[in-house]
């Protein structure tokens, strides 16, 4: 059993004042394999306070010194890829070859992508004659992140918040800690100045209500449910500090007519990547009745070709769900779908064949979804495809838009000019078409109940900065 129990504040890794003992568990057997501690509030006071005397020296640092320890970051990160590949592997279920390629690659990317924007970000510039305007970071940053990119998410947080200027807590899932603390390791082998990182880890209604809730926390950012997330908006009201939330998503891939060949395919791959536990995932499948029948087909032959197995097994297979909760959530809504008339076509209920044990579920494909059923509304986060015909373009772009999310919409079509059209009247933060994925550095977030915030690059670090106007400043 690992004994992960410390936290690491102050430039230091230090026993928790009040801790509590929480077993992780490892998805792929359902055995604990590593003990943290849950913090209470004196341990969450010792990390903002040190964070808040770490401020005003952080905030003061050059662009050079942030990128040359951002560089320094980027090093050390790189060099525990393989430790946090395997952190990541056990804690969550990712299987090893995803958790070395995406999941610690899509970190260093990041990462890179803030080292790019520091560069020629613009924190001052004249607005008018004798207008003078200051982009200062906020403040001391609580950041809060869930189980399912661990190290993507952390990443856009960590790497915008020091690019800032901001000083941090962090306070990972506890359902996945693990590779976080292999990050904090990564953090101290970088050379920070004592108290610009802390991580303390805890719970939801522990260590997360506290930051949320804290007079000397000026922003939170987070990323997790839209549950969470109203939540941690009410708590932080009071102190009117910055909220800036990542919530979930239900996206829909509008597959029209001339869409590629290929488009269903992989569409069905993108949904069940990662085990369907992505909020940008592509859930509803949204397919022209000209190519319904056939879409079915194709996208119930993927299911039946991915294969489920342990997190550690080599080569390309689907690990398990996360948790127990996640698994008893995910076969309840694949139950759902059957009792309101969803057509079964690939799955189902239960465990895949000579899996006993362990969190994995079943992929499945539901045909014959109308847009208000359960699974098409509900964010599954399992690997279940809703596939959904329509008729003209007017008609999926009110079902892919009939959703109370907005994070990732989908397009297929070789008509450039049918593309715009519909890219322009999708309520989501991003528009991915025809599978061309974003560019480094790029805005990710979205609109409605999945929240407002953006991260990645230059739009990740505005995230955490606040303008202040000065007039009379004399050139
Ligand atoms: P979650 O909301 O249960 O937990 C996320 C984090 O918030 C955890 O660290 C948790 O301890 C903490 N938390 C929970 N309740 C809290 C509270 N009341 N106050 C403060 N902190 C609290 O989410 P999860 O199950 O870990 O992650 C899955 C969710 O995350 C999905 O809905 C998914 O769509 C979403 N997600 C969104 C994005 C995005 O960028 N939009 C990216 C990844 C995941």
């Amino acid at each position: 059993m690992l004994e992960k129990r410390k936290f690491y504040i102050n430039g230091e890794w230090v026993d928790p004042v009040e801790g509590r003992d929480l077993e992780v568990i490892d998805p792929s057997n359902e055995e604990p394999f590593a003990i943290i501690s849950l913090g209470g509030q004196a341990d969450t006071d010792a990390a903002v306070a040190a964070a808040k005397t770490a401020l005003p020296a952080w905030a003061a640092t050059t662009r050079e010194e942030r990128l040359a320890l951002l560089e320094k970051l980027l090093q050390a990160y790189k060099a525990r890829s393989e430790d946090l590949a395997q952190a990541m592997s056990r804690e969550m279920g990712a299987p090893i070859d995803w958790a070395r390629s995406a999941q610690v690659g899509a970190g260093s990317w990041h990462l890179q992508g803030f080292i790019e924007a520091l560069k020629d970000f613009t924190f001052e510039y004249e607005y008018a004659p004798g207008e003078h305007h200051i982009r200062e970071p906020i403040g001391v940053a609580g950041l809060i992140t869930p189980w399912n990119w661990p190290m993507n998410q952390v990443t856009l947080k960590v790497g915008a918040a020091v690019a800032a200027g901001c000083t941090m807590v962090l306070k990972p899932s506890e359902v996945a800690p693990l590779s976080s603390l292999v990050f904090a390791e990564a953090m101290e082998e970088a050379g920070f100045p004592a108290g610009v990182f802390n991580l303390v880890n805890g719970d939801g209604p522990g260590v997360g209500t506290q930051l949320s809730t804290h007079r000397d926390v000026d922003m939170i950012s987070f990323t997790g449910s839209t549950r969470a997330g109203i939540q941690i908006s009410r708590a932080a009201a009071p102190t009117m500090k910055r909220v800036a939330c990542e919530l979930g998503g239900k996206g829909a891939n509008i597959i029209f007519e001339d869409a590629p060949e290929k488009a269903v395919k992989i569409g069905a791959i993108k949904c069940f990547n990662n085990s369907g536990q992505s909020c940008n995932a592509p859930t509803r499948m949204l397919v022209h009745r000209s190519r319904y029948e056939e879409a079915v087909e194709q996208a119930a032959a993927q299911a039946e070709a991915t294969s489920v197995g342990p997190a550690l097994a080599e080569g390309r297979h689907i690990g398990p769900v996360v948790s127990e909760a996640q698994f008893h959530k995910i076969q309840d809504l694949i139950q759902k779908g059957i009792d309101e008339g969803a057509r079964l076509v690939a799955g189902g209920p239960g465990r895949p064949k000579g899996l006993n044990r362990g969190y994995y579920v079943r992929p499945t494909v539901f045909a014959d979804v109308s847009n208000d059923m359960t699974i098409a509304q509900t964010e599954i986060f399992g690997p279940v495809l809703s596939i959904i015909p329509f008729e003209t373009e007017e008609e999926a772009i009110a079902i892919a838009n009939d959703t109370e999310y907005g994070l990732t919409n989908y397009v297929q079509s070789s008509d450039p000019e049918r593309c715009k059209r519909v890219a322009r009247q999708l309520k989501s933060g991003m528009v991915e078409m025809n599978y061309k994925s974003f560019a480094q550095g790029s805005p990710f977030g979205g609109v409605r109940m999945s929240g407002l915030a953006r991260e990645g690059g230059k739009f990740g670090i505005e995230e955490f900065l606040v303008l202040k106007a000065v007039s009379g400043w004399e050139a």
